[in-house]
This record gives structure tokens, C-alpha cells and sequence, in this order.
């Protein structure tokens, strides 16, 4: 067995590579593209896919892909040989700079909402070099944008891009003002924990509702659930081990820094955290963790749900990302600093995440909004649906202190003076213990942990760059030009509190004491599903600030409104009629036959004595008979609710119709359903049970 070091990232065509086989001109060139943005010339570009076309027909491959991230949420990839005739009626291999720089997929089948319409139906993907190209079984993979032929952005990486040089662009403006010139650029970075489940194969066979929708849409509690809390952090079991093996090692192939894997709360639950990279990386790895960890599953006669929520009753998955924001010299400018100037440079930015959060705590909650998701947040398990900040006992004494010029140590009597004073040491450990809140500082970066676990985490890291980028502009602005630099900081930060400190809650994020406090005290937003928020996204503020800093243009927001929203409706109606399906092909056939066995022995027992009572199978047939007509009735009016929503002309229409009537169709018919299953014979019930599924795993 080879050792990590000597295998990690064979599969990519990193820095490594491009030394090794590029001259020494064309990877200066190609270095200063990816580092700052150069234009990149076609005779660089021959060379860079000559030599990236060599290496991945030396590892095997024959085809490459331009591999981008359309907004169905998922990879895409088109595949096309190196292939070119040669006169001798053979072939070469063969790969231009044309096509490293750009394809050209027919876009038409992509989600578009709207763009379509407008403008050109062809779109074309842009090769990313900032994110490394890959081997992906035989095929050369190209990170690219994908946008439309005016330009519209198609895709969740372009934005991404926009959102990273947004704030780029305004905390340059900051780290001037506090003397700090050397400082190219400054970068996110994302380490994003991944949770899932493992299920045996034969049983996800066994249930269509896993195979349409990726979550059960019946079943009834297991005796045994997560009440016991023995999984969390537990032993691994020799079958779950040897898949997290395998996938950290196709993972590290790839290049990706999977660095974690435990056992998580629910039964069958599982995570992978890899080590933090800057934010478009970190996507790209994210996708195609999420790829390999359903891949390696397969091999092990496995299946990986990454659905937010796949068992009723047992915790979701989600996951949690984790963001900083650091300078090409290598500072987090979100790491406390050492000396007063360091302090108040800290305490700005801390001061315009806190703004960011709570002028936008609308878009981080649009950014997470699924039909999956919804099951999750505020459901005790998960963040609630209402955004707050904790930002740990001491660090707010400190903000307390200085918004109101009062000591933030009763004992000491100290108070806060920017640029003046230092913070004091509080160890980070203390920052680090609530894991109620929807987004908590943990010392030197900020944990967002409303992410479903299927969310690519594009879209939260676009709102999150881009509402900080907002606020470092707002506070560029006043401060450019001011004569007195340290007072008015000082000031400035004071009234960032002032304003924004509704946001921040240190307390337990489950509780329901908590909501009532939050949108009835605080003001903040409650948008319990997603299409309470969606439509938000087209509120004023929202689009002048995405629109300002060139994130979106207003016709890309119309068109993410409307997909996310068509995605909502897609999303239910194919669970609702999943259900409907189930329910009359498979449940009540099966019910109906238990009980014709049941009818069936009470007739043979009457047969040989007619005294004999049959209490027994009267009661049970009685019961039977109650459900099956309340499972065909409950079917039917599920069967109806969806087609009254399908038939509405308008998606906001209709993701409301959803909200309101299909899903508690759903929930109506599941009661019954499940009711059933405990009192059917284990012989006639259709379905893998809860049981099987969570504990199958051996
Ligand atoms: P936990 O939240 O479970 O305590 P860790 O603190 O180990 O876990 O970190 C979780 C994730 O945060 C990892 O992916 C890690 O690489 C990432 N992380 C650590 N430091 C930073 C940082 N400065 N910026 C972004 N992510 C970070
Ligand atoms: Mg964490």
C-alpha cells in the first residue's frame, strides 16, 4: 500500500504538475492568472491544454469535460474524447487551448428561469483555472463557469467568483486604511462539515420512496431510535470503516484535505469534515465529496442519503460551514489580535459580520432554503429558521463595554478603547460550546450551521461575501476621508452595535422561549419555509446590494427566485405522488391481504366449531378495515390537493399551495400509513422498516 503523501492529489492537475510540465514562461503566465485574475493568451493556453491533455492520457484518461455546477444544485459534465483522425485512418489524441478555455453544452435543458427566454438559448462554460483540473475515472474534469451568451451567469460558481472579488475589493479598502499595503488580496475560506447517512443497498432497493426522493416518506418508529445516544462519536463499525477508508482515499487522490470522520447523533449518521480551503475550492471539493462518498458507497453494497432529512422522528443531516476571511500574507483577519491596532482592525471586521448578518439575516436564510431543509430548522435538531449570532460570554462583555463606555470586567474595572487597548486572552475553547446557533464565531472563523446536507454551500457563501462586502463598504466609506481615523472607528463600531446587537444571542437556540423573544422582542425574521423567504430575495435591499457589488444582475435574481421556487414545487409534488403510488400499489394491497388471511382463519375456526368468538380477529379486522379506508381516503385527497396546485399558472402560487395543503396531505396520509404498518403482519408489509434501514448496517 502506497503511503498518503505519495498518492494525494495524483489525480490532479495541481501546482506539482504544472511546474513539472510546464516551460517556465507559461507557468508564470498561467501562475499570475490564477493568482490575479490575468487575461490568459490562446498561446499559453495551447500549451497549458497540451500539456494537461499529456498528463491525463499518462493517467488514463480519453475524454475531458468542461465540469460545471448548473443551479439544479448538482455537477454536470458533457464528455468528449481527445480523438482527432489522423490521414492514416488512425487517431491522436488531442486538446486545444480553444477547448481548455471554452465550451459550449446546449444549455437548453439547464434551469434558466427566465434567462432563457430573454436571451440566447446556447450557453457556454469558462474554464475556472483558479480551481484545479481533475481525473475523474477516465475523464480529464475542467472547473468551469457556466453562463449564457449575454453573459447571465447559469451557475452557482460565477457568483461565487463575483461575491469572493467583491469582498476582496472592499477589504482591501479596510486593510489600507490601517497601514496595511503589502496585502495583495484577501481570499475566504470554507471548511464545510459534511453529515450523512449509510443504508444497505438491498433494502434502498426495496423502498421507492428512497429511490424518487432520497427520504422516506413512511415508516413507522423503530422501537430503538437515537434516544440512547450510543452513535455520536461511537465506535465505527468494520463495514462503515472500511467505506470511510476507501473514500478518504479517493478523496485524497483528488486532492481534497478530508481530514475528520465520526459517528454522528442518529443511528446510521455519519460525518466527514475536510481541512479549510479558500471558498471556491472548497465548493468545488464539496461537490465532489458529496459524488465520491455516493460512489464509494455503491462498492460496499451501500447507499449514501445526503437528504436533510431522511427519517422522520431521527435526526437530519446538515451541514456546517465554516468561514474566514484571510489575507494572501496569511492573516485571518478574524483571529483576535495581539496588539491594540491589531484589536481594532479584528474588532471591524467582527463588527461587519455582525452587520452583515443582521441587515441580511433574510438572504442567509434564502441561502439555505430547500424543501428538505425546511424539515430540519427550528425542528430541535437544527438551528431554528430565525438567523442570531453567539459570539460567546466574553467577546460580548467586550462589544457591551464598548458601546456603553462601561468597564467590561467588573473586577478589573477595564474598559475598551480601540486602537488604545488590547483585547484580553479569553481561551477560544469557551467561544466554541453552543451548538444551538444558526451562526457562531468559534474563535477565528464563523460556524453557519443552517446548511442542509445536499445545499451545495455556494449559495450561503455568496450572500455571506457579499453582505460583508457591503459592510466594509459602508464602512470604507465613512472612514476614508475622516480626519480623525481612531475616534471615528471607535464611534463607528459603537453604532454597529448599537443598531446590530439584536442579532446576537448566546443563549439555547432550541428554545421555543427564544423565538418568541426573537421576532417578538428583537424583530428578527421568522421564514419558516422556503417559500416564506424566496420571494425576499427581490426585496429592494436585497437586489441594490447583490446588484452593487456585481454579485447578480436583477435578471439573474428574477431567474434564481423563480428556480428555487420551481424546485421547491418539483421537489414535493414528486414525493407527494411517490406517496399517492405507494400508498395504492404496495400499502393497501398489502393491508388488504393481511386481512383477507386474518377473515380467512376466522372463517376456518367457525368452520370447525361455530362457537369459537374470533374476538381476536374481529377487532384486528375491524382496525384493518378503519385504516385501509382511511389510507384510500387520505390517497385521494393527497391525489387531489397536488393536482389543484399543478393546475395554478403562477410558481410563487403554487410553492404556497404546497406549503399550505399538499404537505399536510402528506403528513395526514403518513399518520394512517404508519399506523398500519403496526399492526400488519412483518410477512405483508412491503417496505423495509425504520429498524432494518437504521440499524441494517452490520
Ligand atoms: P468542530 O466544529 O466540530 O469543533 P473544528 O473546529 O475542528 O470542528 O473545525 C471544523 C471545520 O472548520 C474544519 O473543516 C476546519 O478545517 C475548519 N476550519 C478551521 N479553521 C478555519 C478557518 N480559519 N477558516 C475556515 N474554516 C476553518
Ligand atoms: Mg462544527
Amino acid at each position: 500500500m502506497e503511503k498518503v503523501p505519495e498518492f494525494f492529489g495524483c489525480l490532479v492537475f495541481d501546482d506539482r504538475v504544472m511546474k513539472a510540465n510546464l516551460s517556465s514562461e507559461v507557468y508564470q503566465s498561467l501562475k499570475k492568472t490564477i493568482d490575479q485574475g490575468a487575461k490568459l493568451d490562446l498561446s499559453v493556453a495551447n500549451a497549458v491544454a497540451s500539456a494537461m491533455k499529456d498528463w491525463a492520457v499518462e493517467h488514463g484518461a480519453t475524454h475531458f469535460t468542461h465540469w460545471f455546477q448548473p443551479l439544479t444544485g448538482i455537477t454536470a459534465e458533457k464528455h468528449d474524447s481527445f480523438i482527432t483522425p489522423s490521414p492514416d485512418g488512425g487517431v491522436i489524441m488531442e486538446f486545444s487551448g480553444k477547448e481548455l478555455i471554452k465550451g459550449e453544452p446546449d444549455a437548453s435543458s439547464f434551469p434558466s428561469g427566465g434567462l432563457r427566454a430573454t436571451f440566447e438559448a446556447r450557453g457556454y462554460t469558462a474554464w475556472d483555472p483558479t480551481s484545479y483540473a481533475f481525473i475523474k475515472g477516465k475523464t480529464l474534469c475542467i472547473p468551469t463557469a457556466f453562463c449564457s451568451y449575454g453573459g447571465e451567469a447559469l451557475d452557482k460558481k460565477t457568483p461565487l467568483l463575483r461575491s469572493m472579488e467583491a469582498l476582496n475589493r472592499q477589504a482591501l479598502r479596510i486593510l489600507k486604511l490601517f497601514g496595511n499595503d503589502e496585502v495583495k488580496y484577501v481570499h475566504t475560506s470554507v471548511g464545510p462539515e459534511q453529515e450523512y447517512f449509510l443504508v444497505p443497498k438491498e433494502l434502498y432497493d426495496k423502498r421507492p420512496d428512497l429511490i424518487y426522493t432520497g427520504r422516506t416518506l413512511f415508516g413507522a418508529r423503530p422501537p430503538k431510535g437515537q434516544e440512547m445516544d450510543d452513535h455520536y462519536f461511537g465506535v465505527i463499525k468494520p463495514r462503515v470503516e472500511a467505506y470511510m477508508e476507501d473514500l478518504d482515499n479517493e478523496l485524497w487522490k483528488l486532492g481534497i484535505y478530508a481530514k475528520t470522520k465520526h459517528n454522528e447523533v442518529a443511528p446510521a449518521q455519519h460525518e466527514l469534515a475536510p481541512i479549510y480551503q479558500t471558498t471556491n475550492i472548497a465548493t468545488d471539493h464539496n461537490q465532489l465529496t458529496m459524488e465520491m462518498m455516493q460512489k464509494v458507497a455503491a462498492r460496499h453494497g451501500l447507499v449514501c442519503l445526503l437528504h436533510e432529512k431522511p427519517f422522520a422522528g431521527v435526526n437530519g443531516s446538515g451541514k456546517h460551514n465554516n468561514w474566514s476571511i484571510a489575507t494572501d500574507t496569511g492573516v485571518n483577519l478574524l483571529t483576535p489580535g495581539e496588539t491594540p491596532h491589531e484589536n481594532a482592525q479584528f474588532l471591524l471586521f467582527l463588527c461587519a459580520v455582525i452587520k452583515a448578518v443582521d441587515d441580511y439575516q433574510d438572504l442567509l436564510r434564502i441561502a439555505v432554503a430547500t424543501a428538505g431543509n425546511d424539515h430540519r430548522l427550528g425542528a430541535n435538531e437544527a438551528p431554528p429558521a430565525v438567523v442570531s449570532m453567539f459570539l460567546g460570554d466574553e467577546l460580548t462583555a467586550i462589544l457591551e463595554s464598548i458601546e456603553n463606555d462601561t468597564a467590561y470586567n467588573a473586577t478589573k474595572k477595564k474598559t475598551m478603547k480601540l486602537g488604545v487597548d488590547v483585547l484580553p486572552k479569553f481561551p477560544r475553547d469557551t467561544t466554541d460550546r453552543n451548538r444551538t446557533s444558526p451562526f457562531a464565531f468559534t474563535g477565528n472563523k464563523f460556524e453557519f450551521r443552517m446548511l442542509g446536507s445536499s445545499n451545495s454551500i455556494a449559495c450561503a457563501n455568496i450572500m455571506l461575501n457579499s453582505a460583508v462586502a457591503e459592510s466594509l463598504k459602508i464602512y470604507a466609506d465613512r472612514l476614508e476621508n475622516v480626519e480623525d481615523f481612531e475616534t471615528a472607528l471607535h464611534e463607528m463600531i459603537k453604532k454597529t452595535i448599537k443598531d446590530h446587537k439584536r442579532i446576537i444571542f448566546n443563549g439555547n437556540g432550541y428554545d421555543d422561549t427564544w423565538i418568541k423573544e426573537a421576532t417578538e422582542n428583537r424583530g428578527l425574521l421568522n421564514y419558516r419555509t422556503t417559500p416564506d423567504c424566496m420571494p425576499h430575495i427581490l426585496d429592494e435591499k436585497n437586489v441594490k446590494m447583490l446588484t452593487s457589488h456585481g454579485v447578480f444582475s436583477e435578471a439573474e435574481l428574477h431567474s434564481r427566485c423563480e428556480i428555487m421556487l420551481e424546485n421547491y414545487c418539483k421537489t414535493v409534488v414528486i414525493e407527494a405522488n411517490t406517496m399517492v403510488d405507494m400508498a395504492r400499489r404496495e400499502i393497501l394491497p398489502a393491508v388488504e391481504g393481511y386481512a383477507f388471511e386474518i377473515a380467512g382463519a376466522a372463517a376456518a375456526k367457525k368452520s370447525v366449531d361455530a362457537d369459537i368468538p374470533c374476538t381476536y380477529e374481529r377487532e384486528l379486522l375491524k382496525k384493518l378495515s378503519v385504516l385501509t379506508d382511511q389510507i384510500a381516503h387520505r390517497t385521494d385527497e393527497l391525489d387531489e390537493a397536488v393536482m389543484k396546485v399543478k393546475s395554478l399558472a403562477d410558481v410563487e402560487d403554487e410553492a404556497y399551495g404546497i406549503r399550505d395543503t399538499v404537505l399536510s396531505k402528506m403528513c395526514e396520509l403518513r399518520a394512517v400509513a404508519d399506523e398500519a404498518e403496526t399492526v400488519t403482519a412483518e410477512k405483508y408489509w412491503p417496505f423495509p422498516t425504520y429498524g432494518e434501514l437504521l440499524f441494517g448496517v452490520r
